[in-house]
């Protein structure tokens, strides 16, 4: 079965971009093998992050993930069954989003009674895959751009 899992989190302190790049690299390679797919965004403070993968792949991954001192306080928004990927062609994809900076806060501090948001902030992100495949060596360096 398939499952989806989305969270937001708090940069941790002194985490740089070069540290963003490094966690991009390694979860693409792991999520390659592990057959997982979605998308990073970070704004000045937040991560939010979309994960697709299978049921027992993806508990032991979000658990890995949650543990990472490159960010704290964790909390799944929203993790539901689908039946089709919605980022099929990224192991991981990385969007820079300032200007969802508020969006993020907001949410990450209200918390999952806020369904209806999360649900929003995907589409959002979404909304940046661009039409091109992004795989290969390059893919760990490049960020996603919005489609034209
Ligand atoms: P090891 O490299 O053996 O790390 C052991 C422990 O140290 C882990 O807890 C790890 O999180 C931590 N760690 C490793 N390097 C650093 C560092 N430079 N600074 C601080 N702590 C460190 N991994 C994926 O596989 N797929 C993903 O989609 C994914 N997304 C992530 C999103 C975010 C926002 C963050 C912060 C991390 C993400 N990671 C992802 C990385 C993940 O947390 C693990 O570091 C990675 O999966 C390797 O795990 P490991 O136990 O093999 O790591």
């Amino acid at each position: 079965m398939l499952t989806r899992v989305f969270y937001i989190s708090e940069v941790a302190e002194g985490v740089t971009e070069l540290d963003v790049q490094i966690v991009l690299g390694v979860a693409q390679v792991n999520n390659r093998r592990l057959d997982v797919t979605g998308m990073l965004a970070q704004s000045d403070g937040h991560f939010a992050q979309l994960l697709e993968g299978r049921s027992d792949v993806m508990r032991q991954l979000v658990a890995r993930i949650a543990t990472d001192q490159r960010h704290r306080s964790v909390p799944t928004l929203l993790q539901d069954a689908i039946t089709t990927r919605q980022f099929p062609r990224w192991a991981m994809g990385l969007i820079r989003r300032d200007d969802m900076a508020q969006e993020m806060l907001e949410l990450h501090r209200d918390g999952c009674e806020h369904n209806g948001q999360a649900r929003w902030m995907i589409q959002q992100l979404m909304a940046f895959q661009p039409a091109e495949e992004c795989v290969g060596p390059e893919a760990g360096r490049r960020d996603c751009r919005k489609s034209t």
